[in-house]
């Protein structure tokens, strides 16, 4: 039955207005029971992260709003790696990470999710620090098949494993629910912006200008 109360509020206007089927907050084995048992038994499910994308949600599935219970975050001042849930937002990420005078390479926006970091993450740091995906270490989660996983790059030993690692670093909202990742993270320099006014040409000076800086 298509639950028409629609309680389930995110940033993106398309994705509140869709007439989902049902919203699940926690994901474990039970949850793929059902369908393993039936296999008529087809639901159609949507992550949802930061919410910002039409993909969280649509008319007649089912979204996994991992907002609720999956936003913790833990920072290691030894490793400097952080874990934080597949619900974080990348603004609740920075916000911890200033505490121990570290940072992350987001894009241009607070607002999204790990959606951010699971489709690629180009920031503008990207140049010194790369893609955001670069910086996941390790991840945990569901396979869509319900099998849970847990890897950690520095103690894969097994190449199914480093495959499967490669695999989420590059693909992971297309099979896998994350329900936690690590990341690396970086000491936060200040940063100097300026100012002002230009016009097309200048604008088209400064670009070819920025591409030839150092990476620092
Ligand atoms: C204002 C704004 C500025 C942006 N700027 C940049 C930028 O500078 N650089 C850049 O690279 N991108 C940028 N983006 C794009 C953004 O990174 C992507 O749209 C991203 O997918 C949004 O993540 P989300 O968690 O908020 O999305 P959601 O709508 O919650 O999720 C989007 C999709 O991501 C997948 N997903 C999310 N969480 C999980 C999970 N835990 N496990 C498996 N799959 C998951 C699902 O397929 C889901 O459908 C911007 C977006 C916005 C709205």
């Amino acid at each position: 039955m298509i639950d028409k109360s629609n309680l389930f509020k995110v940033p993106n206007s398309n994705s509140n207005d869709a007439k989902i089927k049902k919203v699940v907050y926690e994901i474990d084995k039970s949850f793929f029971e059902k369908f393993k048992k039936d296999s008529t038994n087809k639901e159609y499910l949507c992550i949802c992260s930061g919410g910002t994308t039409s993909g969280c949600a649509k008319d007649n599935y089912i979204t996994v709003d991992l907002r609720k219970n999956y936003n913790q975050i833990k920072f290691d001042k030894k490793t400097g790696i952080i874990n934080i849930g597949g619900g974080v937002l990348m603004d609740d990420l920075l916000k911890n990470l200033d505490e121990f005078n570290r940072t992350f390479p987001i894009g241009l926006s607070t607002l999204p999710g790990i959606g951010y970091i699971l489709t690629g993450g180009i920031s503008p740091l990207s140049r010194r620090y790369g893609l955001a995906i670069d910086s996941v270490i390790s991840v945990k989660g569901f396979f869509g098949n319900g099998e849970y996983f847990s890897l950690n790059e520095e103690k894969i030993i097994e190449e199914k494993e480093l495959k499967i690692m490669e695999g989420i670093k590059g693909a992971a909202p297309f099979f896998t629910i994350i329900t936690e990742i690590g990341l690396k993270t970086f000491k936060s320099y200040p940063i100097k912006i300026f100012e002002g006014f230009i016009n097309k040409n200048e604008l088209e000076e400064l670009i070819i200008k920025s591409e030839e800086f150092p990476q620092t």
